[in-house]
């Protein structure tokens, strides 16, 4: 059993985006990401420090604006307004969740979608899914890096999405299909789970319910993919039970240790693609 862990890839991609942020660095450019903090979230005012400093550490600029829980949804659209035409942001990260007088969807689809790079507007949900550009969520792109960089066949290969959200489900089942997979998405409403997993050479488990997915739910070999984070009795845990997995399955992720260690650079990867795009790419 392969134990595929996600520090290896994220080094891997470290290690590029690092060479090429040094070369811009040679010229004189920084390429910034905007972090939009409204409120006082506890998780979301966590995750904005842990952006800020990985972002840093990484050699990118950081804008970093924190709004108190009663500003106007206006002055939170000026702030995206601002960053839109700004040059220097190339990446602009909304933090949800934001107070409830502010409308989240309002504030998504102000992004510039050539700055969305959590692709999360709905014209960057097009864009991709057409195949024609744009920005691919973090998680999803995770877990193709994690199957790329382990070299994990996919091509002929039966796929089990279990989940269908719009940040990981069905992005992750339409990477999976431009692989050539061939992909089935289960999701709450799936009758015997276990059928289709026991078909699965690959099984990508995003629905956020701890330990669902037990070993002897799983085809012998096959590699688990677990995108899960669950609290349970106070540990970090998956979707997927990893001590009966390991004893069924070729392959699984840790989970913590797996996608999540990942999903980071995948993000900082998209602000360099953001450059491209507007410099480069043309
Ligand atoms: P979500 O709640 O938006 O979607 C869950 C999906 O799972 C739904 O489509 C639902 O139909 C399906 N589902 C629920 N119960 C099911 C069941 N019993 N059988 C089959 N399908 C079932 O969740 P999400 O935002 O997609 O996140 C999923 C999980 O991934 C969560 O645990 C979340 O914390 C985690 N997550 C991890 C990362 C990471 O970086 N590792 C990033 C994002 C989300």
């Amino acid at each position: 059993m392969i134990e595929l862990r996600g520090k290896a890839v994220a080094d891997a991609h470290k290690a590029v985006l690092s060479e090429r942020l040094a070369e811009l660095q040679a010229k004189g450019i920084v390429l910034s990401l905007g972090i939009l903090l409204v409120g006082d979230d506890k998780a979301a005012q966590m995750y904005a420090r842990f952006m800020e400093k990985t972002a840093k550490n990484a050699g990118f600029g950081v804008e970093l604006e924190h709004l108190a829980a009663d500003a106007s949804e206006d002055e939170v659209l000026a702030v995206i307004d601002r960053w839109n035409r700004a040059n220097q942001i190339y990446g602009v990260l909304p933090l949800m969740p934001m107070p409830a007088h502010i409308d989240r969807e309002k504030v998504i689809e102000r992004l510039d979608p050539a700055k969305d790079i959590d692709g999360l507007t709905s014209r960057n949900i097009g864009l991709v899914s057409a195949g024609k550009g744009g920005f691919w969520p973090c998680t999803p792109r995770a877990c193709m890096a994690i199957l790329d960089y382990y070299k994990i066949p996919l091509a002929g290969k039966n796929v089990v999405v279990v989940g269908r959200s719009q940040v990981v489900g069905k992005p992750v089942a339409l990477l999976l299909l431009e692989k050539q997979a061939t992909v089935t998405i289960c999701h709450s409403k799936t009758v015997d789970l276990k059928v289709h997993l026991q078909r699965a050479d690959v099984v990508v488990a995003a629905a956020g319910r701890a330990h669902m997915i037990t070993g002897d739910m799983l085809k012998p070999g096959a590699t688990v993919i677990d995108v899960g984070i669950n609290d349970l009795e106070g540990q970090t845990v998956g979707d997927v039970e990893y001590a009966s997995a390991v004893e069924v399955a070729g392959a699984v992720t840790p989970v913590p240790g797996g996608v999540g260690s990942v999903t980071t650079v995948m993000l900082l990867e998209n602000i360099y693609e953001a450059y491209y795009a507007r410099n480069v790419d043309c």
